[in-house]
């Protein structure tokens, strides 16, 4: 890390942690509340440091605030809860619509409602901008559980264009790491698409057999929303992705017995 970034960061955390923010994690963000204070105190820092160092910009008459800012900082930082020094350097604005929008063509790493008018709740575009939907982003994080979460999934493409690549492959500490990583999703991938073909029902909503790419942001979304189901249904996979974000989510789902609701079988 540069002098000037490390110098300016030391800054950022310097100042206390706004007390308004707090109560915008404990209203938005479902899962706050089951971090440890361990986990609460990194995320804290992680997303000050993210809130200032990334360009904001509204679209489509979005406001930019605390909460908008706060809100998708936050997610962020879920995902990254298990390292140390990584916060999605090489993405440096953010653009927030109010809801889901057009834009012309499509892109792989796009969450397409529809493919004909190519709506979009969210993208990630290589080696630019994230684009979320505030509304979706809202919904995403409010809702959890339910494995789906706008912000999780296009930040989960970042990781995957780590190795400069849109692969379904994040960056991996070997070679082999990442072969195995390969063979293991898309075995899933081909695993989902039978499944599908077969109209069971699925754990990952059938976006995931778009391509690895969606499969690997689909999947990330179901790994911390959905982690109990995910864990019992996907093991291989969960133990996968629990060595790679060096996070096991279940943790937060066991102080909520009543959360391992009755479900039907899904494959
Ligand atoms: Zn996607």
């Amino acid at each position: 890390m540069s002098l000037f970034r490390s110098w300016r960061r030391k800054r950022i955390l310097a100042k206390p942690f706004p007390e308004a923010w707090r109560e915008i994690l404990r209203r938005n963000l479902s899962w706050y509340h089951v971090l440890s204070p361990a986990e609460k105190g990194k995320l804290e820092r992680d997303l000050s440091i993210f809130i200032a160092e990334k360009n904001w910009e509204g679209c489509a008459g979005q406001v930019i605030n605390d909460e908008v800012m706060v809100t998708i900082a936050g997610q962020a930082a879920v995902l990254v809860l298990g390292w140390d020094d990584y916060l999605f350097e090489r993405v440096k604005t953010i653009l927030v619509y109010p809801a889901s929008y057009r834009t012309p063509g499509g892109t792989r790493t796009s969450i397409e409602e529809d493919e004909l008018v190519t709506v979009r709740l969210g993208e990630a575009l290589h080696g630019g901008p994230i684009v979320l939907s505030w509304r979706d982003t809202l919904s995403g994080t409010r809702v959890a559980r339910d494995g789906q979460n706008v912000v999780l999934h296009e930040f989960a493409h970042v990781l995957d264009m780590e190795n400069g690549m849109i692969d379904g492959v994040p960056l991996l500490p070997s070679q082999h790491a990442e072969e195995a990583w390969s063979k293991l999703i898309h075995h899933e991938l081909e695993d989902l698409r039978r499944q599908l073909d077969l109209r069971r029902q699925t754990l990952l909503s059938p976006y995931a057999a778009t391509n690895v790419a969606e499969f690997f942001a689909v999947a990330t979304e179901s790994f911390f929303e959905e982690a109990p189901l995910f864990k019992e249904f996907k093991p291989e996979l969960y133990r996968a992705f629990s060595e790679f974000y060096r996070q096991d989510p279940v943790e937060r789902f066991d102080v909520h017995p009543h959360l391992h609701e009755h479900h039907p079988h899904l494959h």
